[in-house]
């Protein structure tokens, strides 16, 4: 492990509106390079700049919809309004563009640094960056899936009849509030987080479980040495004092920023004179 890991906690810290500095770019930009095998764990944050909102923060989605909604006890109960709400929200998608995390995450991953992106999105924008190893924490909202029969299909079969072939009910095929998580993403997904040395956390406020507890496998890795949590968020979050490093802003500029200097930084990195 490089004696950079988890040395410093950045400018998150220090106050509520703190802006990522100078130092904490460099930082995570050298943990980036260093880093054998980064995973990045990504929540709502990351495709806010698409125009999605996000979940729990105070202008989230939640505060607008009812969470129960997105239930198992809604759709099984009130079906055609569980319908009508998620054809708005599949609806709501089209037309949306990756924003610069997705597309800065995908080239990470094109060029070798990083491993997988473990994400609590159902929007599918990853993939759509090109990102290739994505693990869908609470599923995919493009694709449905039949209730019944389980066959899943592309989003567009609930949009124009809710129904299967087999008569079953169609439903997106995302987690909803009282389901499991899909396991084997799970299990990929924490087989990740043994693994790697570097999870780059961006967009989430790790108040969502069980998703959360795989930054917090990470921390309790740290704490021995093996790897180091890094998180950029807008807003607090419960791990930040445990991180090795906060950088707190807009996660679309701190990524940028930290590319750009990804750039100046040789293989090893250290800084191309
Ligand atoms: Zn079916």
């Amino acid at each position: 492990m490089d004696q950079d890991h988890g040395a410093s906690v950045g400018s998150g810290h220090s106050g509520g509106q703190a802006v990522a500095s100078s130092g904490d770019i460099q930082r995570l930009a050298t943990l980036v390079r260093r880093a054998r095998y980064m995973v990045a764990f990504t929540g709502a944050g990351a495709s806010t700049e698409s125009g999605l909102p996000d979940f729990r923060s105070s202008q989230g989605l939640w505060r607008r919809v009812p969470q129960h909604m997105a239930s198992l006890a809604f759709m099984e109960r009130h079906f055609d309004e569980f319908v009508a709400f998620y054809r708005q929200r599949i609806e709501a998608l089209k037309g949306v563009q990756p924003s610069r995390v997705h597309r800065i995450l995908a080239r990470w991953e094109a060029a070798g640094w990083l491993k997988a992106v473990i994400t609590q999105n159902v929007d599918g924008l990853h993939q759509q960056a090109g990102s290739r190893r994505v693990l869908p924490l609470h599923g995919d909202l493009r694709t449905c899936r039949c209730q019944r029969c389980g066959r899943t299909q592309p989003s567009e079969a609930f949009l124009s009849r809710p129904y299967c072939d087999c008569g079953g009910r169609l439903r997106p095929n995302v987690v909803l509030f009282g389901e499991s998580l899909p396991a084997a993403v799970w299990q990929q997904s924490h087989q990740e987080a043994l693994r790697c040395d570097l999870m780059l956390v961006v967009g989430s406020s790790l108040e969502v479980y069980p998703a959360a507890s795989l930054p917090e496998l990470v921390v309790r890795r740290a704490a021995a040495g093996e790897a180091v949590l890094a998180i950029v968020n807008r807003d607090p979050t419960p791990l930040d004092e445990q991180a090795g490093l906060v950088l707190r802003g807009v996660a679309g500029d701190i990524l940028e920023q930290v590319d750009q200097e990804l750039a100046r930084l040789g293989s090893n990195g250290d800084p191309v004179e």
